[in-house]
């Protein structure tokens, strides 16, 4: 996207209940950060420093995008999401710029919270190359900026911890670090019903057994959401069939358990 348009807010589409699986991390966030960017009075009151942002790591496709929109929606704060590489522009001070610009926008507009996905690009240990440093330098400028910072809040994600400088982790920046980890079998259980709850699902289908089978094991939530939708695929094909076959019943076709095994076979 164009530099003018980069840093403009948004409101998600996520809700809390579309987060499948990730209870404890969704329990420990509720009772910090939204709670935090709801009622920052009550903090004021009891004297306790407001938490700026978090950092979430951990592997491809588990559901970090997904959270940082819906603890927008949860904690009724405007969104602005930023993705790392695209913010590393090749001529000298753009990206810098564009830092301003994106934290300049966000006090327009608190409560606000800026996504940084991907923020290893903006964040990897300094000396590597000077482009990152100077973007790196101008984000640490920008979370030190404690009073302007107040109503704003930052969530980073990255699958690459080891490579964050250290100095974006300090408290008062982004202090806490949550892993946010492949689901185990129960996790892939409530994703998979999740993913399901608008979607015509034939009586047959027993998401409790699909999601602990071993064909699912080290599945995503992004993995689970394609098999969700392959499954669909199938159904929506056989409906069309039947619609143009004029002898066939064209009742409506629910996605059925056989579906789910061929959709697995596929993926
Ligand atoms: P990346 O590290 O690649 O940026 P991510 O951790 O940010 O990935 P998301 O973009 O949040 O992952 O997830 C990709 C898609 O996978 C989501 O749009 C959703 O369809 C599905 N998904 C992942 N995790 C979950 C989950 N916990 N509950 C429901 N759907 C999920």
């Amino acid at each position: 996207p164009s530099l003018r348009r980069e840093g403009f807010s948004s409101i998600p589409n996520v809700k809390w209940d579309d987060v499948g699986g990730l209870t404890e991390l969704k329990n420990k966030i509720v009772r910090g950060f939204i709670q935090n960017i709801k009622s920052p009075e009550v903090y004021e009151e009891y004297d306790v420093k407001s938490q700026t942002g978090f950092l979430m790591y951990g592997p491809l496709g588990c559901g970090k995008t997904l959270m940082a929109k819906a603890i927008a929606i949860e904690s009724g704060a405007n969104f602005i999401h930023i993705k790392g590489p695209e913010l590393l522009n090749k001529f000298v001070g753009e990206s810098e710029k564009a830092v301003r610009t994106i934290f300049i926008n966000a006090r327009t507009c608190k409560p606000c919270i800026i996504f940084f996905d991907k923020i290893d690009a903006l964040t990897s240990k300094r000396g590597k190359d000077s482009g990152s440093v100077c973007v790196l330098n101008q984000l640490l400028g920008e979370l030190n900026g404690s009073d302007e910072m107040c109503g704003v809040y930052v969530i980073g994600a990255t699958n690459r911890v080891d490579v964050i400088d250290e100095a974006i982790l300090r408290p008062g920046r982004l202090g806490k670090v949550v892993y946010v980890s492949l689901p185990n079998a129960e996790e892939r259980v409530s994703i998979l019903k999740t993913l399901a709850r608008k979607k015509p699902i034939a009586a047959d289908v027993d998401f409790d057994t699909i999601g602990r089978s071993e064909a699912c094991n080290h599945f995503s939530g992004a993995d689970l959401a394609e098999l969700m939708n392959e499954a669909a695929s199938i159904a929506i094909h056989n409906k069309l069939l039947a619609a143009s076959d004029d002898n066939t019943n064209q009742e409506s076709l629910p996605i059925n358990a056989s579906y789910f095994e061929q959709a697995l076979q596929t993926i």
